[in-house]
């Protein structure tokens, strides 16, 4: 029986890493589609990967697949191979490859098996993910987005929206994606007429969250083909216009890629033009917030004076406060204040658990 996960320990793993001299590419990818065995679909997909050095996550689901993964240069092409055969539905399936991206991202293979590759919160049986709206190209949205007979509705979380979105595009105000399903239906209701064009990072949420609206009576419904991601390759590609202002929040160390020059948000501390997230340094906040670099320097690093003079004291006395407290990500809201959300937002420092 050959062992299918990895057994060294992280900080070993990240060192073997660094220290490859071979550049690796970033991708991801996702789809929906039907897995009867997603256990044996799992086991066989990780021995093909481990074996081309594939390091990254990877969700398998009854309802699907979502990776995000890199791999060596030299061993693109085999990846490519042996993806597209591993299921009928996977073959040609689009890849997302990171616009600006050192590779460094990831130092493990890890392959779960999950209830849904997106958690949605929904318990009707009758709703069928696979059946989604139609697929915008990024030419389609330019077109699109200047009819006033079209809603834009941003499915990502506040703090993706704050520093960038679609122009005109609204947000669902909500923390998580199970709240913003049906919430988006009920603030479309008036708009069911409309043109409803969704769109998330990378695709995987606005396509489930188009297949949700149909499901619930919407009948002009569109989803942007691969998200902002794809949208942003394509554009620039064909020379048009970008249609996106700000940045783009990815779920990296970069926290974020510069789509234009515009800066939309504002430091959480001094209300400065900036868009720039940070964790607090302190170990026992982390706090998900914008910092513009005055207040990095007068706070060092800190969400709050608190933060910073914790930060100061005795390891073991910043043990033993933490101890007492609730270890949930906190990401700043600025409509709620601080706010404790269960989103898994990767930390600097423990992103790769
Ligand atoms: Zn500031
Ligand atoms: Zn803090």
């Amino acid at each position: 029986m050959p062992v299918l996960h990895n057994r060294i320990s992280n900080e070993e793993l990240k060192a073997r890493m660094l220290a490859e001299t071979e550049p690796r590419t970033t991708v991801s990818f996702y789809k929906y589609f039907s897995i009867d065995d997603p256990k044996a679909f799992r086991d066989s997909l990780y021995i093909q990967f481990d074996r081309l050095k594939v390091f990254g996550r990877i969700y398998v689901a009854k309802e699907g697949i979502n990776a995000q993964i890199s791999v060596p240069q030299s061993h693109f092409d085999a990846f490519k191979t042996v993806l597209f055969a591993s299921h009928p539905a996977l073959d040609q399936v689009r890849l997302n490859i990171a616009l600006e991206d050192d590779g460094k991202s990831f130092w493990v293979l890890r392959l779960k098996v999950r209830e849904r590759i997106v958690a949605d919160g929904i318990e009707d049986a009758t709703f069928d993910p696979a059946n989604v709206g139609q697929y915008l190209q990024a030419a389609s949205v330019n077109q699109m987005i200047d009819d006033p007979n079209t809603v834009f509705v941003d499915m990502r979380n506040h703090y993706e929206y704050e520093v960038g979105h679609f122009e005109n595009a609204i947000e669902v105000p909500s923390d998580t994606f199970r709240e913003q399903l049906p919430m988006a239906v009920e603030l479309l209701q008036e708009q069911k007429d409309k043109n409803i064009v969704m769109y998330c990072t990378g695709g995987i949420r606005c396509e489930k969250a188009s297949a949700y609206m149909l499901h619930n009576g919407f009948k002009n419904v569109y989803h942007i083909e691969g998200g902002i991601i794809e949208y942003v390759r394509k554009a620039k590609a064909q020379g048009l216009p970008l249609k996106f202002v700000g940045k783009n929040f990815v779920f990296d160390e970069r926290m974020g890629e510069r789509i234009s020059e515009d800066v939309i948000a504002n430091c959480h501390q001094c209300g400065a033009p900036c868009d720039t997230h940070t964790n607090c340094l302190n170990d026992g906040c982390h706090l998900l917030f914008i910092q513009c670099p005055s207040c990095a320097a007068k706070f060092e690093g800190c969400c709050s004076d608190n933060c910073r003079e914790e930060l100061k004291l005795p390891r073991d006395e910043q043990r033993a406060r933490r101890a007492g407290r609730e270890n949930g990500v906190k990401i700043f809201n600025k409509s709620k204040g601080l706010l404790q959300g269960t989103l898994h937002i990767p930390a600097p420092n423990n992103k790769n658990r």
